[in-house]
């Protein structure tokens, strides 16, 4: 029983140019070993074991030898796993990729290769120079930066490469550019020749910095230029002020702390993803499986549905794993035949959705209080089942009770409060977080207590809350808020923050 082995390029390092081949084999792998220039980001596309395999040690992570890595490749399709072999950029390009194809091959063992857009190219893109302009230029080379020694001992041809009709980018290079410079203009090219390195290429850290071939090295040691990096040598680079975009997305640059639950995250992930944001995933709430008691409740419920009139849903949650349950109990939606179903507001009813249902009633405006209203008139001697958190507020069961409903709560997930994590508190001084969004008054409390450097004067994050409500909440427990949300959502939330630090609106999806 032999597997398979996919050497996928991910792309850059925006998460959103990997190939839909590499995403949808992602999506199957039981196994992913991605190297040190993938964006984490990827792997949630993934619901298999993901191991990181970098050749370079960074933080405390280990160091993998090109051998070891081949050696797990096989072993992991000898066990007739599908396996992902993620790799920065494209496989092919200086990534070591075909060396990986050929112990594949000379293992027996079957493989796909599925490029990627290398950082070059997306260099390019996301710095605003096209190298092959056709007024400027006819050719670009791909050259490797690391082969480059003072001494010259390189199998790059530099005469040639300063006489090359056309733009030069380096890889691996950052450390060498002085040499790399050097020998270019010892071997014929202009030292006013334009020329740039940029650091972080489709990522929110990307930086770009642009000087004579002469000055490039001075440049980079003045604005402490970090790897991965790439070099880039001819007349494209004075192109770049007309054309750059993404500099000017509304959050560039801005690393936003999302106190949302994990699995809640990926909304807001990718909004500030495309918005030109770095997203730091600081939940705050976990939500857990009913505990065996509330479990054997549902079920029973569950078994008893046809003795019910209404189901009400107050969050998405709440239908998810509603459904889940009964789908796992070995029913289906056709079970809820004789059911009306309400819902809390449009989140829900959207969720409701997904699993191909109408909602029967859907308040104006979100709420306990308004969903009552809308119910009272009609639930009046009628048995409503309402599957919810275990700490779902009781005001809707008591309204409706005053109103002659027969109501049963039945706790279909449980909500936890993140109090105490050394893992988020690292990660937050860490990630050098700008802004951190706050979208209840628990929220905040939780939040100044995890995180008590926000509560200093001179901290340099800046807090976004939700509502008014949350911002009081979060003055009494020692915050400053910055800015607030307009309307009571995360997108909200983000529009503020844009507002706030002066980028235009946010109009990108
Ligand atoms: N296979 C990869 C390249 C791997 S070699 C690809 O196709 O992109 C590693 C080098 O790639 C780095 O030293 C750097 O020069 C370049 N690189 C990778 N990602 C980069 C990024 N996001 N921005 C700038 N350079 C990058």
């Amino acid at each position: 029983m032999t597997g398979k082995v996919f050497l996928v390029g991910a792309g850059p390092g925006d998460p959103g140019l990997i190939t839909v081949r590499g995403a949808e084999l992602l999506s199957h792998a039981d196994v992913v070993f991605y190297d040190g220039l993938v964006n984490p980001l990827l792997l949630s596309l993934s619901t298999g074991r993901c191991e990181r395999t970098a050749r370079t040690r960074s933080g405390n992570q280990t160091i993998f030898p090109q051998d070891e890595i081949n050696r797990q490749l096989i072993s992991e399709a000898r066990a007739g796993h599908c396996v992902v072999r993620l790799k920065g950029g494209d496989p092919y390009v200086f990534g070591r990729g075909s060396e990986e194809a050929r112990a594949l091959l000379d293992a027996d063992v079957p493989f796909e290769i599925v490029p990627g857009i290398t950082a070059a190219t997306a260099a390019g893109v996301y710095a605003g120079f096209s190298y092959t302009h056709r007024d400027h230029s006819s050719a670009v080379a791909f050259v490797t930066g690391t082969e480059t020694t003072a001494s010259g001992s390189s199998r790059v041809d530099y005469d040639a490469l300063s006489h090359f009709p056309g733009t030069l980018v380096f890889y691996m290079g950052l450390a060498r550019v002085q040499s790399i410079c050097d020998r270019l203009i010892d071997s014929g090219m202009a030292p006013d020749t334009p020329s740039a390195v940029v650091s972080h290429a489709s990522l929110p850290d990307q930086r770009v910095v642009t000087a004579e071939l002469s000055q490039l090295a001075d440049t980079v040691k003045q604005k402490s230029m970090r790897a991965p990096s790439l070099i880039v040598v001819g007349e494209c680079v004075n192109q770049r002020n007309t054309t750059s975009w993404f500099e000017a997305l509304p959050l560039f640059g801005l690393r936003i702390g999302i106190t949302r639950a994990e699995h809640q995250s990926d909304d807001v992930v990718h909004t500030v993803v495309r918005a030109g944001g770095q997203p730091v995933l600081l939940p705050m709430i976990d939500i857990l499986p009913p505990d065996q008691q509330q479990q054997h409740n549902l079920e029973t419920t569950i078994d008893d549905l046809q003795s019910y009139d209404w189901l009400i849903f107050t969050s998405a949650n709440a239908v998810r794993e509603f459904m889940k349950q009964l789908w796992e109990r070995g029913q289906d939606a056709r079970k809820l035949h004789q059911l009306k179903i309400a819902v809390m507001g449009a989140s829900t009813a959207a969720e409701l959705e997904r699993w191909c249902l109408h909602a029967d009633i859907v308040p104006e405006q979100s709420g306990s209080e308004s969903l009552a209203q809308v119910l009272k008139p009609i639930v009046s001697g009628k048995r409503c089942l309402w599957p919810a958190a275990d700490r779902a507020r009781n005001t809707l069961a008591e309204l409706l009770t005053s109103a002659g409903a027969a109501i049963r709560k039945v706790v279909c997930y449980r909500h936890v409060n993140v109090s105490e994590s050394d893992e988020l508190r690292q990660r937050f001084s860490e990630a050098r977080v700008d802004w951190i969004g706050i979208s209840s008054p628990v929220i905040a409390c939780q939040v100044a207590g995890l995180f008590p450097q926000l509560t200093e004067k001179n901290c340099s994050t800046k807090i976004v809350s939700i509502s008014q409500l949350t911002t009081d909440a979060a003055r009494d427990a020692g915050l400053t808020v910055h800015a607030q949300a307009a309307k009571a959502s995360w997108t909200d939330m983000l529009r503020a923050i844009a507002v706030t630090t002066d980028h235009s609106m946010m109009d990108n999806s």
